[in-house]
């Protein structure tokens, strides 16, 4: 992984692509959210892309429920099912600042789309998880944090079993409690079905009794 800022540096001078990874509950979408609301305060036409794929509600949430405010300054939220979407929308409707949520569910190219925003001078915040629930990178993202124009921060949650490790794993329960090992289709969104793991535990839970 490509990490050679850390969040502090970033100016607000600097055009950049950002990228906040991490686990679920590591709090991408709230930084995401932050940043963006930071440019709509000074006056920045922000766009905030979500791919339709994202099955949650109506208004992005965070955990806690709330958080963006870049409606109230002129921003808008638009939800998209392709790459070039991204590209054409903030294009027209002359966005300076771009974030993306949950990026994972986008289409590898989003890279290129990236860059291009980047030739055209506008600034882009993404979030998106690294790894599915079975450790696998999403190539969508692993394209990008390699990328040497992106920045990279990675976030993490908190174990949410031993409560002392990072949680860097995003381990998928069924309605038994069982973690679930196979491949499933492929992700929903849903907090009650997603748990945050460290290593240690993440390595315990794989290898528990199955309950019937
Ligand atoms: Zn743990």
């Amino acid at each position: 992984m490509n990490n050679n800022i850390h969040i502090l540096k970033i100016s607000n001078t600097s055009q950049l692509i950002v990228a906040f990874v991490g686990a679920m509950f590591a709090e991408k979408t709230s930084v995401l959210f932050g940043f963006l609301n930071r440019h709509a305060r000074a006056g920045q036409k922000v766009i905030l892309f979500r791919p339709k794929r994202d099955t949650r509600g109506k208004i992005p949430q965070t955990h806690d429920g709330g958080g963006l405010i870049i409606e109230k300054f002129g921003g808008e939220i638009i939800r998209v099912s392709t790459c070039k979407e991204v590209l054409s929308l903030a294009l027209n409707k002359k966005a300076q600042v771009v974030g993306i949520d949950e990026s994972q569910f986008l289409p590898s190219n989003l890279i290129k789309i990236l860059v291009r925003l980047y030739e055209h001078s506008i600034t882009v915040y993404l979030s998106a998880l690294d790894t599915d629930y079975r450790a696998r990178n999403f190539k969508t993202i692993s394209e990008i944090t390699k990328h040497p124009l992106v920045y990279t921060t990675k976030l993490t949650a908190i174990c949410n079993f031993c409560h002392s490790h990072d949680g860097v794993y995003s381990l998928r329960f069924d309605e038994k409690g069982n973690v679930i090992k196979k491949d499933i289709k492929r992700i929903i969104i849903g907090d009650k079905i997603y748990q945050p793991a460290c290593h240690k535990c993440r390595r315990r839970i794989l290898k528990r009794k199955k309950k019937k």
